[in-house]
């Protein structure tokens, strides 16, 4: 009977087997290797289409080991295959035309296991998500304390809406799990986002990838 942190540690050993991210499909990088004679000093052959090189570094060019530039273009050179951008050249993860080699195991087993694992892990978020809401108390003098979802038109913002809410500041929220009484008495003042929703946002929203070579 295996359980979550059994299930995550194969998940990470699969994700630290596979080739670094990020990956983009597209490669959207060139390397040239730097020939005054012929461009100029310092230059390579995309230098004056593209500006600054994004690296700067000694490179295997046509069976020559010279100086180079990487240069890196906003939009895919071309659009086929998976690459992983890094300073010195992309690496290729998937080709879609089998000219170049075929794709390594451990990127087509990541890939293969990510259908299966990210609606797991999609879930697994979600869940607790859904118990990690935001709710605002509401008294009522008949019913007592409620607590109620915020309205899904104004986000319980300030100000009269159309949806029928007004107020003069913003709505105050706070965690449904968390602020769930431990015993009879005692209620839990905790704002949203709590500790555990902060946790998910900084794991999700951050954009730096680790180890990066860039
Ligand atoms: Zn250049
Ligand atoms: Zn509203
Ligand atoms: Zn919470």
């Amino acid at each position: 009977m295996s359980d979550a942190r059994t299930v995550l540690a194969e998940w990470q050993q699969r994700t630290d087997a596979a080739t670094e991210g990020p990956w983009e499909h597209g490669d959207r990088q060139h390397v040239a290797g730097v020939l005054p004679e012929q461009f100029g000093d310092g230059k390579c052959a995309y230098c004056d289409r593209y500006g600054e090189p994004t690296w700067v570094g000694k490179q295997l060019i046509n069976g020559k080991r010279m100086l180079a530039h990487a240069h890196e273009s906003a939009e895919p050179w071309w659009d086929h295959g998976i690459y992983a951008l890094r300073g010195a050249g992309s690496v290729l993860v998937v080709n879609d035309i089998d000219e170049y080699g075929y794709i390594a195991d451990p990127d087509a087993e990541f890939i293969a296991a990510s259908r299966t694992a990210m609606p797991c892990l999609l879930s697994a978020v979600e869940n607790v998500l859904a118990l990690h809401r935001p709710v605002h108390p509401v008294f009522n003098w008949q019913t007592g304390l409620h607590f109620e979802e915020p309205c899904p038109t104004c986000h319980g913002k300030a100000g009269v809406h159309e949806c029928g809410c007004w107020g003069d500041t913003d709505i105050q929220f706070e965690c449904f799990e968390c602020i769930r009484p431990t015993d009879e008495k005692s209620r839990r003042y905790v704002p949203y986002p709590c500790p555990t929703v902060q946790a998910i946002n900084d794991a999700l929203l951050a954009s730096e990838p680790s180890g990066s070579e860039r």
